[in-house]
């Protein structure tokens, strides 16, 4: 039952929201779930094909540009649309909206890798057919996205019809009512290449400013006792027509190929011919026996298992399913905050990665993950360019919002002034660190990222009265802008100095060639290295010894607080309904702040400073961003609050699949679905991951009968099993480890059971 997502509406606003959930893709393509055939007419659909990273500029328009305002934006493209297929039943067009429907279901099957609708239709004129439609992105052949069609005649029809389209006329979808979305800029490709080879149907468009191409090279084929062939081509599209006789099924498939200039270089029509031609001895069953495969191998690892809550078990797989379907496995590419299921956040990487995704990788798939540091490191010229231009002499600050590395993001003060995003950054290399252990990875890409964003830290902040004190910046709370001393910023830079300053001395005994190497290529001192030291330990985290709790920033306690309570629903999210400003006078929170850098961070306060920041800052959150309520999880976990720890949990799981934010439309929430993940693993079974190794601390919410998963930790396989009773520890794979368990050492042999309470 939960392996498989199913959707039984045909109504519009259902329809647009289930093109997100029954979204198709493998890191590099993007498909929507839109109909082959279309909609009826007025019906609002978002018809998406998208590849990770593949995008155009455009300008920025300010009504004042300010200096280092970025002037140009990158903006992902939605590309070659080869979804379209019409089936003529004797002429007449099928149609969901037309005639009677008997039956239509359509499922995502998550342990198979496809997606597929079930029709028993009767047309207008009484004909009755059965259709079954199934498409798949492949996880093995990356550019390959697959569609297959059966009709079943069940009353007489002589001659099936159907018309197949690569359309290379194609635009983003606009909103101009909603900031999350785009507000122009629709059309940015242009059709470069339209002909027919040999029965391949070959689209090329390029995109107008960047000069990155995109073909799509197609082919395909029916089975049917007799058919005839007819093609006809456009400025812009090329059309396929089969008319189909004998007795039924009659079975059509269409192979499509996406290449593009970012992966394939310069001649992506004929890399994509070659790629084409490769395929052409597997049949669409061949491909759905390699999904199999590979999905069976994610899922051996991936896996959280959850007895007793079937609606929390179906969440948490559509989840781990979707990031697998939008994280990028290639060097060019990271995964966009909503993957590749829509265009919301124009295909932008934000720091939803590090803090929310990256994580999961980490310990379920560690190559994906290093991956996503790659992509970070390969940025890091654009991050020292972007510091220079905000003026810092020394380091690197990473984009708020970008594609390729230049920052995207056109309000600053809820943008480029998030400089976390650095010491994010930072973190999650410290964590891939700490898990993998991999000194190689240390010496090529992490002591470097650490260097310079170190030395943007030291260069942003100043030390007054003894204190190191990090002036107008932006916390992860976007209610709150441009201030002194964020809580979140400071102690993760804090992190990002101290463990900078560590890698240092950890490279000079493992390897000093190379960490002389390294010093001479960044003219780095130990002077410099001494100074992070010196900021870092004497980083000012602001605390309010009246409330007992770390303030947010200078000012935050002394604004009015924003009266929830007494704010109509209909003015939620606030962000839509309210100036910036209006919010920032008040104490109203957006997302977690310093609630999740007690989490991430949490030595550094006592328990009793992080469960009194919690009741706090809990009052006034709203959790408008869906970064949020994961978060409030986690440490309601952490705190004993188990029913809340629940409540946040269930709103974390079902986000999308219940659309709660009002905007699955636009694209699935992939933060949030790490999210969930973290709610469980980090939340109810209590994982940290330190320097002294690896805590757990397993509870069950009182509505599940156990909870199952598995975890991937310095070259080990750790199975956790948590039922009512006991947990259950297993070391599948590696070595014999000894972690934390509530606290105590406890010794795992390999292949033993350890049982324990
Ligand atoms: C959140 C940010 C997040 C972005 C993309 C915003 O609404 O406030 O924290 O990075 O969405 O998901």
């Amino acid at each position: 039952m939960t392996w498989k997502l199913t959707k039984f509406e045909l109504d519009n606003p259902n329809l647009l929201i289930n093109e997100s959930l029954l979204s198709l893709g493998n890191g590099y393509l993007g498909v929507r779930g839109n109909f082959e055939e279309g909609y009826q007419e007025g019906y609002k659909s978002i018809r998406g094909a998208y590849i990770n990273a593949f995008h155009d500029e455009t300008e920025i328009t300010y009504g004042e540009k300010l200096y280092g305002f970025p002037g140009t934006q990158q903006k992902i493209l939605n590309v070659i649309d080869a979804q379209t297929v019409q089936i003529y039943l004797d002429d007449e067009l099928f149609s969901l909206f037309e005639g009677e429907v008997l039956f239509c279901e359509r499922n995502l099957h998550m342990d198979k890798g496809y997606a597929e609708r079930i029709v028993h239709w009767i047309s207008p004129q009484g004909k009755e057919v059965k259709i079954h439609f199934k498409r798949l992105i492949s996880f093995t052949t990356k550019e390959l996205f697959a569609i297959d069609i059966q009709v079943e005649a069940i009353t007489p029809v002589e001659q099936v019809k159907f018309v197949s389209t690569v359309n290379g006329d194609v635009s983003n979808f606009v909103d101009k009512e909603d900031p999350r979305l785009a507000s122009g800029h629709a059309k940015r490709l242009h059709v470069t290449e339209v002909r027919q080879e040999n029965r391949f149907s070959i689209v090329k468009d390029t995109t107008y400013v960047t000069n990155l191409e995109v073909a799509c090279v197609s082919s395909s084929a029916v089975q049917a006792e007799n058919h005839t062939y007819d093609s006809k081509g456009t400025d812009t599209s090329i059309e396929e027509i089969y008319l189909c006789a004998g007795t039924h099924p009659i079975r059509f498939t269409k192979f499509n190929v996406y290449t593009d200039t970012l992966r394939h270089g310069e001649n992506v029509v004929e890399e994509a011919v070659e790629i084409l031609q490769q395929l052409q001895s597997k049949t669409f069953e061949n491909l759905l026996d390699e999904q199999k495969a590979y999905l069976d191998d994610y899922w051996k690892v991936a896996d959280v298992a959850i007895d007793g809550d079937e609606r929390v078990q179906e969440g948490i797989r559509f989840n781990l399913y979707q990031l697998l379907q939008s994280v990028g496995k290639d060097p060019v590419s990271n995964i966009a905050a909503k993957g590749l299921s829509g265009e919301g956040y124009e295909g932008h990487y934000f720091w939803d990665t590090e803090i929310y995704i990256f994580p999961v990788f980490l310990m379920t798939n560690p190559e994906i993950a290093k991956n996503l540091l790659l992509h970070r490191y390969s940025i890091l010229d654009s991050a020292r360019q972007r510091a220079k231009e905000m003026g810092h002499e020394k380091g690197a600050l990473f984009p708020w919002r970008t594609i390729t590395g230049s920052e995207s993001s056109a309000f600053f003060p809820a943008g480029t002034a998030q400089y976390h995003i650095s010491a994010d950054i930072a973190y999650s290399y410290i964590q891939y660190y700490l898990t993998t252990k991999d000194e190689e990875f240390v010496k090529d890409y992490m002591a470097e990222v650490l260097f310079e964003t170190a030395r943007l830290w030291a260069d942003a902040g100043h030390m007054q009265n003894g204190q190191f004190r990090i002036d107008s910046v932006t916390g992860p709370d976007e209610y709150t802008c441009v201030v002194n001393n964020n809580y979140y910023t400071n102690v993760m830079a804090k992190h990002n100095l101290l463990w900078a300053a560590k890698v240092y001395e950890l490279l000079k005994q493992a390897d000093n060639d190379r960490l002389q190497q390294l010093a001479s290529q960044l003219e780095l001192t130990e002077t410099e290295v001494a100074s992070w030291q010196s900021a870092g330990e004497n980083m000012y985290l602001p605390y309010d010894e009246t409330l007992q709790i770390n303030a947010q920033d200078d000012s935050f306690l002394q604004k009015g607080r924003w009266d929830l309570k007494n704010t109509p629903s209909n003015k939620f999210p606030l962000l839509l309904n309210y100036h910036p400003l209006t919010l920032y006078r008040y104490q109203v929170l957006k997302q977690a702040d310093t609630v999740l850098a007690h989490f991430l961070l949490e030595d550094e306060q006592d328990f009793e400073t992080i469960k009194n920041s919690y009741d706090y800052y809990e009052q006034i959150t709203t959790h408008d961003s869906s970064l949020s309520s994961c978060v409030h999880s986690i440490m309601a976990s952490k705190l004993g609050y188990q029913e809340k720890a629940y409540d946040y949990f269930n709103e974390t799981a079902r986000l999308d699949l219940e659309n709660t934010h009002k905007n699955t439309k636009d694209g699935l929430h992939m933060a949030n679905m790490g999210g969930t993940w973290l709610g469980i693993v980090y939340g109810f079974a209590g994982l940290r991951l330190k320097e002294s190794g690896l805590s757990l601390a397993p509870a069950l919410p009182v509505e599940w009968n156990s909870l199952e998963f598995r975890l991937q930790y310095q070259g080990r396989l750790l199975k956790v099993h948590k039922n009512r009773e006991v947990t259950i520890y297993t070391i599948l794979e590696g070595e014999g480890l000894t972690i934390s368990h509530n606290g105590q050492a406890l010794y795992l042999e390999t292949g033993k059971e350890v049982e324990v309470q």
